[in-house]
């Protein structure tokens, strides 16, 4: 293969010759692994396919309701085709869930009742879910509602502390939330295979314990879902993973029934539930991102273990590392120094195709301790399977690194990221 002119291409586009060969070789090492995600990607894109052909989808499903709502069947066709795909008894799958905060918020308090508790047997849950569940005092929390939470910590090796959670599961305990990615914490995602392990060891402790799965970040990077290991809902955002990109706003909850019942009257209103919600034209997007979405994800995850490969080669600690398996589309890479954090972060914006000519400064957001960096030119507004990094400016420093639309760019964002450490002097190749 001749590769001068992709290198002159990179070349035009900034990056340094050196910059280029580093990140070309580091590629050529990785062709076994993005072989694997190929492989699982082509499955994923027939499960949709299948699920899309099985509910007999046509263009009649995109057509936009306004109002009430009713009769919406392109949504209600939306919604069994996510059941499908996630092998679930139904689906909730709405522009009104604007994010998955609030479909996690949906599905808790649709299914939780005061003198409830919410366990998580996974550690402290996403930043978001502390004020939802009240476990940082907040207006309309769970906990004003009388809903109690216990959580078990992972141990430090990362294995689940059966012996703490068997004590913590007892006659009040209804509900267990389990993350499914890290987020932003410093602990290892789990595999589906992992939790379904712990849903069975849950369901033995006390059968009618619901178990609801947090889905976010992990669509479509495993050939399963949670909600075939046992998990009786799962619940996301759709300007993640599933959302392909296209999906403006969104999110979902599937699972059982009962349940996902129970979510649509909290969503809209006791006893009007799932049969209302207008999708304003929104169907189109949402059925062609989930379409894409397999081919998306596979793109981020390839992202995602060439910047681990890369900076990992580079001398840093990168989370997971080079050669772990993955779990989900988020990658670690603790870069020592504030300089050295925003310098990549400047890298990934320049990368952007939106917003590329701006420079991403660490400011003071509301509801964080110390000032933080966000680097995003998405076409959708906090799309984080867009390219996107972030980074807390305080030891370790490390940044937190998504998405990419496509392989291409985020391959692209990676090689500007080493290329402002290069300019600024923070590495040597
Ligand atoms: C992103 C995320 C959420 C919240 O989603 P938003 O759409 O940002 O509200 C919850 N849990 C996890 C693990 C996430 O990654």
């Amino acid at each position: 293969m001749n590769t001068n002119e992709i290198n002159k291409t990179y070349e035009s586009l900034g990056i340094d010759p050196k910059v280029i060969a580093f990140c070309q070789s580091t590629e050529e090492t990785l062709r076994e692994r993005f072989a694997q995600i190929d492989y699982n990607a082509e499955i994923n894109q027939m499960k949709v396919l299948k699920a899309m052909q099985d509910n007999r989808l046509s263009d009649v499903h995109f057509a936009a309701t306004t109002g009430y709502g009713y009769n919406d069947i392109g949504r209600d066709t939306l919604e069994k085709v996510y059941a499908d795909v996630f092998h679930a008894e139904d689906a909730l799958v709405r522009p009104q869930l604007i994010s998955g905060t609030h479909a996690l918020t949906v599905a808790l308090s649709g299914n939780l009742r005061p003198g409830d508790e919410i366990l998580s047997p996974v550690g402290k849950p996403y930043d978001t879910l502390e004020g939802v569940i009240g476990i940082t005092k907040t207006k309309g929390s769970l906990a004003e509602f009388g809903i109690t939470y216990r959580q078990v910590d992972l141990l430090p090796d990362g294995n689940f502390d059966w012996e703490q959670i068997r004590k913590a599961v007892h006659e009040k305990t209804k509900l267990a939330t389990i993350q499914r990615s890290k987020g932003y914490a410093d602990r290892p995602t789990l595999s589906v295979e992992k939790i379904g392990e712990l849903i069975a060891f849950l369901k033995e402790l006390k059968p009618d314990i619901i178990c609801m799965v947090d889905n976010c970040y992990g669509e479509f990077v495993d050939l399963h879902e949670p909600t075939e290991v046992g998990a009786d809902m799962c619940v996301g955002s759709l300007i993640k993973n599933p959302g392909g990109g296209l999906a403006p706003i969104g999110g979902y909850i599937v699972g059982k029934t009962e349940y996902i019942e129970n979510a649509a009257y909290r969503l809209t209103a006791p006893g009007l539930g799932k049969e209302v919600g207008a999708t304003l034209g929104l169907n189109a997007l949402l059925f062609q991102g989930l379409f894409l979405a397999p081919q998306v994800v596979s793109g981020a995850l390839k992202g995602a273990i060439f910047a681990a490969n890369v900076y990992e080669k580079l001398g840093y600690k990168v989370h997971p590392n080079g050669t772990e398996d993955r779990f989900d589309i988020i990658q670690a890479v603790t870069l020592n120094s504030a300089e050295a954090v925003i310098a990549f972060c400047k890298g990934i914006q320049a990368a952007a195709p939106v917003d590329s000519y701006v420079s991403p400064e660490p400011w003071a957001m509301p509801g964080y301790q110390c000032d933080v960096i966000m680097a995003a030119g998405a076409f959708v507004q906090g799309s984080s399977i867009e390219l996107s990094a972030d980074a807390p400016i305080k030891p370790p420093y490390t940044v937190f690194f998504q998405g990419g639309l496509t392989w291409y760019h985020a391959k692209f964002g990676i090689m500007m990221s080493v290329q402002k450490l290069y300019e600024q002097g923070l590495i040597m190749l």
